[in-house]
């Protein structure tokens, strides 16, 4: 897409464009609903000595706490073989259905983009000049600060505010 800021590269403004729409997921109901749907009861986080909500990974089934899981896109946001194709594409695959969502440990979770990053190696990439800093996201959720009742909230509360170190990245290739 051509950049309508005068100074800024395609690739940049394509980098741009990936960051922001990125950074929607965070608010995107589907990606909440995925989390939730791996919740697996409360259990001590050994970090912090207090009670957690713990997720399952949905590829080594170990339990983890929210900080330790992300949410991955099944199927890959841009198809490792094909290639980035439109941002009609991106965006309906970016914001897709919750079927397609699954919860993953960081572990896990990088080990599959590896796997995509040497699939797509020498494909059609979207063209981004600079690496997206905001292209990853938070996909922590707020610690639960008080555990009572089993009451969960809803999950589809904005992440945290918190410390840079603790925005885990999402990357849901
Ligand atoms: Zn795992």
């Amino acid at each position: 897409m051509k950049s309508p800021v005068e100074d800024w590269t395609e690739g940049r403004f394509n980098s741009f464009i990936v960051s922001t729409l990125r950074a929607g997921v965070r608010r995107f109901p589907n990606k909440w609903k995925a989390l939730e749907a791996a919740a697996h009861g409360v259990g001590l986080n050994e970090a912090t000595g207090r009670k957690a909500k713990l997720y399952f990974c949905n590829h080594c089934s170990k339990l983890f706490t929210a900080k330790h899981i992300q949410i991955d896109h099944i199927t890959p946001v841009v198809d490792p073989v094909v290639g980035f194709t439109t941002w009609d594409d991106y965006i309906s695959r970016l914001f897709c259905e919750i079927e397609n969502l699954q919860a993953l440990c960081i572990k896990c979770h990088k080990l599959k983009t590896a796997e995509e990053k040497q699939t797509r190696t020498g494909k059609t990439a979207l063209k981004t000049s600079l690496k997206p800093r905001m292209r990853t996201h938070s996909c922590t959720l707020k610690k639960p600060s008080r555990v009572r009742g089993g009451a969960t909230k809803s999950g589809v509360t904005s992440p945290p505010r918190q410390k840079k170190n603790s925005r885990q990245l999402l990357k849901t290739k």
